[in-house]
């Protein structure tokens, strides 16, 4: 049996309704159709009390931001009979404005003439505010100058930002539904990714410098974190990361070092690196009781060079003779400008027979070779093995006497010092 709702259930559930209802009568001419009941949503929305809402006309809702043109679409539905349906700005009795989406349906009698307008309201100003939020946050997403990307939890990619495009050259739709993967470089390790899952599954943000690799196959550096996001019951839903990309920084620091390594004349690793590969080997050689030699060669009247042709030739000479000592050594072995024309060389694993052949063909390949302004250029040579105990001051001065003896043997010539 259909239920037959009466009057007094029907107001019932209007007073009660969750939406704000307003009843006018139907008087279209100024000042309008005037109000004849609202329920206590309607109260609640608009902060005046019923009392104060009777014989009023809705008017004493709008404002400043109310929407005029939307208001005048409204008298024409009024007008013509039509239904309504809109949203502007309103106000409250306290000044403060809010959102609202209403609707009007006219009410006839038993002649089809309009007697009243129903009007249903609804305040969508949490929801207006908490998309203006979303519309913020996603902006400020889009114009983070970090990469971004989002994850679900089983790590296929959902969102990705303008940085991430521009860095790593792909499209969002070319990596949406894929996983980063599509970025590895091959430079990291299980145990890194092992690290990187360990941490993010103990909740916590993972914090790294990552390798990527870029469409067309370049490879960057990225300062990375990558954070688990969660739902509102704590369960791990996606994954955020945030990369910034320091490749420019990392090259520069490589520059650096390279710079603070090498001789830029000669292209060989300069005195203070040699400082540094010269204790390798000798810590090595006292744990290993593995012997090394060195070398001390030394540009025979270079003064004389500089004096005849000019420190530029002299400087060209320098960089010629760097140049061949580096292609004359085994690959092994390193040839380092240890001075003004002076080079050392460092022979691992070799005892001083071996390194004494080494400085003679070494000296052999130089006399091979002529300058275009300078002619034939030479060198002398002083070798020492490293003896147990000795330390590399010791050693240095060793080949160093034996470098003398060979100026002094008439240079372009190989002396050693004594191994016993
Ligand atoms: P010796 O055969 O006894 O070694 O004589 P030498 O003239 O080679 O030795 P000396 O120590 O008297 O002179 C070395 C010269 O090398 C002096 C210095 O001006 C020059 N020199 C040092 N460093 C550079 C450099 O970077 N460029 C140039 N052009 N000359 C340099
Ligand atoms: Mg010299
Ligand atoms: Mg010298």
């Amino acid at each position: 049996m259909a239920l037959t709702l009466s009057d007094q259930m029907l107001k019932a559930a209007i007073e009660q309704s969750f939406n704000a209802v307003v009843v006018t009568d139907a008087l279209l001419e100024m000042p309008g159709p005037r109000i004849l009941f609202v329920n206590q949503a309607f109260c609640d929305m608009t902060g005046y009390t019923c009392q104060e809402l009777i014989g009023k006309t809705p008017r004493i809702l709008q404002g400043p931001r109310t929407d005029l043109d939307t208001i005048e679409r409204l008298r024409r539905c009024l007008k013509a009979g039509e239904f309504f349906i809109g949203n502007t700005v309103n106000y409250r009795k306290d000044g403060s404005c809010y959102y609202v989406e209403w609707n009007i349906s006219p009410i006839r009698d038993d002649k089809g003439l309009i007697t009243h307008f129903v009007s249903v309201q609804r305040d969508l100003t949490e929801k207006v505010r908490a998309e203006y939020e979303r519309n913020l946050m996603a902006n400020a997403l889009e114009a983070n100058s970090d990469q971004v990307v989002m994850t679900d939890r089983n790590g296929t990619i959902v969102y990705v930002n303008r940085a991430f495009e521009k860095q790593t050259g792909y499209r969002r739709e070319d990596v949406i539904g894929k996983t980063p993967a599509i970025l590895k470089s091959g430079h990291h390790d299980g145990a890194f990714y092992k690290q990187l899952w360990d941490t993010l599954d103990s909740g916590q943000p993972f914090r790294a410098t990552f390798v990527n690799k870029a469409r067309d196959g370049s490879l960057f550096h990225l300062e990375q974190t990558i954070t688990p996001v969660r739902d509102e019951y704590g369960e791990i839903t996606h994954y955020m990361s945030t990369g910034k990309d320091i490749s420019e920084r990392v090259r520069m620091e490589q520059t650096l070092r390279r710079m603070a390594t090498i001789d830029l004349l000669t292209g060989l690793p300069n005195r203070s690196f040699g400082e540094q590969l010269l204790e390798r080997e000798w810590y090595r050689a006292g744990r290993y009781a593995e012997g090394f030699s060195i070398i001390m060669a030394d540009i025979d009247h270079f003064k004389a060079i500089n004096d005849q042709h000019g420190h530029g030739v002299g400087d060209q000479v320098l960089s010629r003779v760097g140049q061949l000592l580096q292609d004359l050594v085994r690959r092994s072995d390193s040839a380092i400008r240890w001075g003004g024309e002076e080079f050392l060389i460092l022979v691992p694993k070799t005892h001083l027979r071996d390194a004494v052949e080494l400085a003679e063909r070494v000296r052999a390949g130089i006399g091979r070779h002529a300058h275009p302004t300078v002619g034939h250029v030479t060198l002398s040579f002083g070798v020492a093995c490293y003896r147990e105990g000795d330390t590399r001051k010791i050693l240095l001065r060793r080949a160093d006497d034996a470098l003398y003896a060979a100026k002094e043997a008439g240079r372009d010539c190989v002396r050693s010092a004594p191994d016993d």
